[in-house]
Protein backbone atom coordinates (compact mmCIF):
# COMPACT_ATOMS: atom_id res chain seq x y z
CA UNK A 1 0.00 0.00 0.00
CA UNK A 2 1.54 3.13 -0.80
CA UNK A 3 -1.21 6.15 -0.23
CA UNK A 4 -1.47 9.27 1.21
CA UNK A 5 -4.42 10.03 2.68
CA UNK A 6 -5.76 13.75 3.63
CA UNK A 7 -7.18 13.88 7.31
CA UNK A 8 -7.74 17.30 7.06
CA UNK A 9 -7.46 20.24 4.21
CA UNK A 10 -8.77 23.61 5.49
CA UNK A 11 -6.38 26.58 6.13
CA UNK A 12 -5.52 27.61 9.62
CA UNK A 13 -9.73 27.94 9.97
CA UNK A 14 -11.54 24.74 9.57
CA UNK A 15 -14.95 24.18 8.69
CA UNK A 16 -17.33 21.77 9.40
CA UNK A 17 -16.59 18.81 7.25
CA UNK A 18 -13.44 20.08 7.21
CA UNK A 19 -10.31 19.69 9.57
CA UNK A 20 -6.96 21.67 9.64
CA UNK A 21 -4.56 20.58 7.29
CA UNK A 22 -2.76 17.42 8.23
CA UNK A 23 -2.25 14.22 6.41
CA UNK A 24 -1.17 10.40 6.63
CA UNK A 25 1.77 8.68 4.44
CA UNK A 26 0.64 5.09 4.31
CA UNK A 27 3.11 2.33 3.00
CA UNK A 28 3.21 -1.35 4.38
CA UNK A 29 2.44 -1.51 7.65
CA UNK A 30 3.64 2.30 8.45
CA UNK A 31 1.25 4.85 8.62
CA UNK A 32 3.24 8.46 8.81
CA UNK A 33 1.92 11.21 10.27
CA UNK A 34 2.28 14.86 9.11
CA UNK A 35 1.39 17.53 11.53
CA UNK A 36 -0.93 17.43 14.06
CA UNK A 37 -4.28 19.65 13.95
CA UNK A 38 -7.06 18.89 16.03
CA UNK A 39 -6.99 15.69 17.52
CA UNK A 40 -6.19 13.54 14.84
CA UNK A 41 -7.53 10.24 16.89
CA UNK A 42 -10.83 10.48 15.46
CA UNK A 43 -9.88 11.41 12.13
CA UNK A 44 -7.52 8.48 11.62
CA UNK A 45 -10.24 5.74 13.81
CA UNK A 46 -12.11 7.41 10.98
CA UNK A 47 -10.08 6.68 8.48
CA UNK A 48 -9.75 3.05 9.12
CA UNK A 49 -5.97 3.61 10.94
CA UNK A 50 -4.95 1.83 13.67
CA UNK A 51 -2.87 3.53 15.91
CA UNK A 52 -0.33 0.58 16.54
CA UNK A 53 0.55 1.43 13.28
CA UNK A 54 1.68 4.99 13.62
CA UNK A 55 5.67 5.31 14.80
CA UNK A 56 6.62 8.42 13.11
CA UNK A 57 4.95 11.87 13.13
CA UNK A 58 6.43 14.88 10.92
CA UNK A 59 5.77 18.40 12.18
CA UNK A 60 6.30 21.34 9.28
CA UNK A 61 6.39 23.93 11.39
CA UNK A 62 5.37 25.19 14.64
CA UNK A 63 2.13 26.92 13.78
CA UNK A 64 -1.38 26.20 15.85
CA UNK A 65 -2.80 24.66 12.78
CA UNK A 66 -0.32 22.29 12.30
CA UNK A 67 0.61 21.63 16.12
CA UNK A 68 -2.37 22.06 18.00
CA UNK A 69 -3.40 18.43 18.31
CA UNK A 70 0.09 17.10 19.08
CA UNK A 71 -0.31 17.07 23.50
CA UNK A 72 -3.79 15.90 23.18
CA UNK A 73 -2.52 13.22 20.66
CA UNK A 74 0.16 12.32 22.67
CA UNK A 75 -1.82 12.23 26.14
CA UNK A 76 -4.33 10.03 24.37
CA UNK A 77 -1.86 7.39 22.83
CA UNK A 78 -0.69 7.23 26.61
CA UNK A 79 -4.20 6.50 27.98
CA UNK A 80 -4.57 3.93 25.06
CA UNK A 81 -1.86 2.03 26.60
CA UNK A 82 0.59 2.57 24.05
CA UNK A 83 4.64 1.49 25.22
CA UNK A 84 6.88 1.45 22.29
CA UNK A 85 8.55 5.17 21.66
CA UNK A 86 7.05 7.60 19.51
CA UNK A 87 9.55 9.50 16.72
CA UNK A 88 9.12 13.21 16.18
CA UNK A 89 11.16 15.01 13.53
CA UNK A 90 10.98 18.33 12.79
CA UNK A 91 13.56 21.56 12.45
CA UNK A 92 14.99 22.57 15.95
CA UNK A 93 12.19 25.61 15.50
CA UNK A 94 9.53 23.48 15.87
CA UNK A 95 10.83 20.98 18.29
CA UNK A 96 11.87 23.30 21.05
CA UNK A 97 8.48 24.58 20.81
CA UNK A 98 6.26 21.21 20.95
CA UNK A 99 8.93 20.46 24.11
CA UNK A 100 8.12 23.61 25.50
CA UNK A 101 4.33 22.80 24.94
CA UNK A 102 4.08 19.33 26.73
CA UNK A 103 6.38 20.68 29.67
CA UNK A 104 3.54 23.28 30.06
CA UNK A 105 0.97 19.78 30.77
CA UNK A 106 3.73 19.15 32.89
CA UNK A 107 3.81 15.31 30.64
CA UNK A 108 6.96 14.29 33.11
CA UNK A 109 4.47 13.27 35.71
CA UNK A 110 2.31 11.51 33.53
CA UNK A 111 2.93 7.70 35.01
CA UNK A 112 4.39 4.96 32.32
CA UNK A 113 4.48 7.64 29.41
CA UNK A 114 5.94 6.27 26.48
CA UNK A 115 9.16 7.28 24.87
CA UNK A 116 9.18 10.24 22.83
CA UNK A 117 12.62 10.09 20.26
CA UNK A 118 12.81 13.65 18.61
CA UNK A 119 14.62 14.07 15.67
CA UNK A 120 15.64 17.35 14.92
CA UNK A 121 16.36 18.23 11.02
CA UNK A 122 18.62 20.32 9.68
CA UNK A 123 17.28 23.30 7.94
CA UNK A 124 19.07 22.56 4.62
CA UNK A 125 17.82 21.69 1.13
CA UNK A 126 17.32 17.73 0.66
CA UNK A 127 17.65 16.87 4.34
CA UNK A 128 17.32 13.16 5.00
CA UNK A 129 14.85 13.09 7.52
CA UNK A 130 13.37 9.68 7.25
CA UNK A 131 14.13 6.03 5.66
CA UNK A 132 12.07 3.42 5.64
CA UNK A 133 12.05 -0.14 3.91
CA UNK A 134 10.82 1.62 0.38
CA UNK A 135 10.32 4.67 1.89
CA UNK A 136 12.84 7.85 1.66
CA UNK A 137 11.35 11.22 2.88
CA UNK A 138 13.79 14.28 2.41
CA UNK A 139 13.10 17.73 3.62
CA UNK A 140 13.60 21.41 2.42
CA UNK A 141 13.12 24.53 4.25
CA UNK A 142 10.55 26.66 2.48
CA UNK A 143 9.08 30.02 2.56
CA UNK A 144 6.93 31.01 5.15
CA UNK A 145 6.01 32.89 8.30
CA UNK A 146 8.67 30.87 10.36
CA UNK A 147 10.86 27.79 9.93
CA UNK A 148 9.32 25.52 7.59
CA UNK A 149 9.83 22.21 5.69
CA UNK A 150 7.86 20.72 2.75
CA UNK A 151 8.87 16.77 1.77
CA UNK A 152 9.53 14.98 -1.25
CA UNK A 153 8.08 11.52 -0.29
CA UNK A 154 9.64 8.80 -2.50
CA UNK A 155 8.13 5.22 -2.51
CA UNK A 156 11.25 3.15 -3.91
CA UNK A 157 9.31 -0.01 -5.18
CA UNK A 158 6.76 1.42 -7.37
CA UNK A 159 9.16 4.48 -8.21
CA UNK A 160 6.92 6.92 -7.40
CA UNK A 161 7.13 10.20 -5.89
CA UNK A 162 5.02 12.72 -4.12
CA UNK A 163 5.61 16.26 -2.81
CA UNK A 164 4.33 18.27 0.02
CA UNK A 165 5.08 22.38 -0.27
CA UNK A 166 3.38 22.58 3.52
CA UNK A 167 2.77 26.38 4.01
CA UNK A 168 5.11 28.45 1.65
CA UNK A 169 5.04 30.93 -0.87
CA UNK A 170 6.16 29.83 -4.28
CA UNK A 171 10.20 28.97 -4.23
CA UNK A 172 12.26 26.82 -5.90
CA UNK A 173 12.93 24.92 -2.92
CA UNK A 174 9.64 23.12 -3.49
CA UNK A 175 9.99 23.32 -7.19
CA UNK A 176 12.98 21.10 -6.78
CA UNK A 177 11.29 18.68 -3.68
CA UNK A 178 8.08 18.76 -6.66
CA UNK A 179 10.69 18.01 -9.67
CA UNK A 180 8.96 15.15 -12.11
CA UNK A 181 6.99 14.12 -9.19
CA UNK A 182 3.97 12.16 -10.22
CA UNK A 183 1.87 14.06 -7.48
CA UNK A 184 3.00 17.83 -5.69
CA UNK A 185 0.21 18.48 -2.73
CA UNK A 186 0.69 22.43 -2.68
CA UNK A 187 -1.05 24.84 -0.23
CA UNK A 188 -3.37 27.01 -1.93
CA UNK A 189 -4.45 29.53 1.12
CA UNK A 190 -4.17 32.77 -1.04
CA UNK A 191 -1.43 35.23 -2.25
CA UNK A 192 -0.40 36.55 0.42
CA UNK A 193 3.03 36.50 2.87
CA UNK A 194 4.37 33.04 3.56
CA UNK A 195 1.04 31.60 1.60
CA UNK A 196 0.13 30.82 -2.41
CA UNK A 197 -3.14 31.48 -4.08
CA UNK A 198 -3.89 28.35 -6.42
CA UNK A 199 -2.21 29.63 -9.17
CA UNK A 200 0.90 29.96 -8.02
CA UNK A 201 0.72 26.76 -7.25
CA UNK A 202 -0.27 25.78 -10.53
CA UNK A 203 3.14 27.67 -11.30
CA UNK A 204 5.01 25.96 -9.17
CA UNK A 205 3.63 22.41 -10.24
CA UNK A 206 4.28 24.05 -13.96
CA UNK A 207 8.00 24.63 -13.68
CA UNK A 208 8.69 21.76 -11.69
CA UNK A 209 7.33 19.20 -14.37
CA UNK A 210 4.58 17.39 -11.88
CA UNK A 211 2.59 15.10 -13.30
CA UNK A 212 -0.96 15.73 -11.09
CA UNK A 213 -1.12 18.88 -8.46
CA UNK A 214 -3.71 18.72 -5.62
CA UNK A 215 -4.99 21.56 -3.96
CA UNK A 216 -4.51 21.66 0.12
CA UNK A 217 -4.66 24.27 3.03
CA UNK A 218 -7.37 26.14 0.92
CA UNK A 219 -10.04 28.63 2.32
CA UNK A 220 -13.71 27.48 2.88
CA UNK A 221 -14.68 30.57 1.16
CA UNK A 222 -13.46 29.30 -2.16
CA UNK A 223 -15.33 26.86 -4.67
CA UNK A 224 -13.79 23.92 -5.91
CA UNK A 225 -14.51 25.14 -9.82
CA UNK A 226 -12.64 28.86 -9.22
CA UNK A 227 -9.74 26.86 -7.21
CA UNK A 228 -9.48 24.52 -10.64
CA UNK A 229 -9.96 27.36 -13.26
CA UNK A 230 -7.02 29.57 -11.39
CA UNK A 231 -4.57 26.46 -10.99
CA UNK A 232 -4.88 25.25 -14.58
CA UNK A 233 -4.34 28.66 -16.09
CA UNK A 234 -0.82 28.19 -15.30
CA UNK A 235 -0.24 24.13 -15.19
CA UNK A 236 -1.02 21.76 -18.24
CA UNK A 237 -1.43 18.77 -15.86
CA UNK A 238 -4.24 17.32 -14.00
CA UNK A 239 -5.58 19.47 -11.25
CA UNK A 240 -7.48 18.28 -8.20
CA UNK A 241 -8.74 19.78 -5.09
CA UNK A 242 -8.29 17.73 -1.70
CA UNK A 243 -10.99 17.09 0.76
CA UNK A 244 -10.67 15.41 4.11
CA UNK A 245 -10.30 11.48 3.86
CA UNK A 246 -9.96 11.59 0.18
CA UNK A 247 -6.89 9.53 -0.54
CA UNK A 248 -4.00 9.16 -3.64
CA UNK A 249 -2.89 5.83 -4.38
CA UNK A 250 0.09 5.76 -5.81
CA UNK A 251 -0.06 2.47 -6.64
CA UNK A 252 -2.48 2.69 -8.84
CA UNK A 253 -1.00 6.24 -10.54
CA UNK A 254 -3.99 8.38 -9.68
ZN1 LIG B 1 -1.24 26.41 7.98
ZN1 LIG C 1 1.68 28.08 8.78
Amino acid sequence: MDQIVFLGTANAIPAIGRENTHLLIRHEQEAILVDCAANPIVHLQRGGINLEQINHLILTHFHPDHVSGAPLFLMDLWLLGRKKPLFIYGLEHTLTRLQAMMELYDWRSWPGFFPLEYRVIPEKEGAALLELDGLEIVSSPVKHLLPTIGLRIAFNPIQKVAAYSSDSEPCDEVVRLAENADALIHESAGNSIGHSSARQAGEVAQKAGAKKLYLIHYPAHVTKEELIREAQSAFDGAVYVCEDFMGIDLTKGD
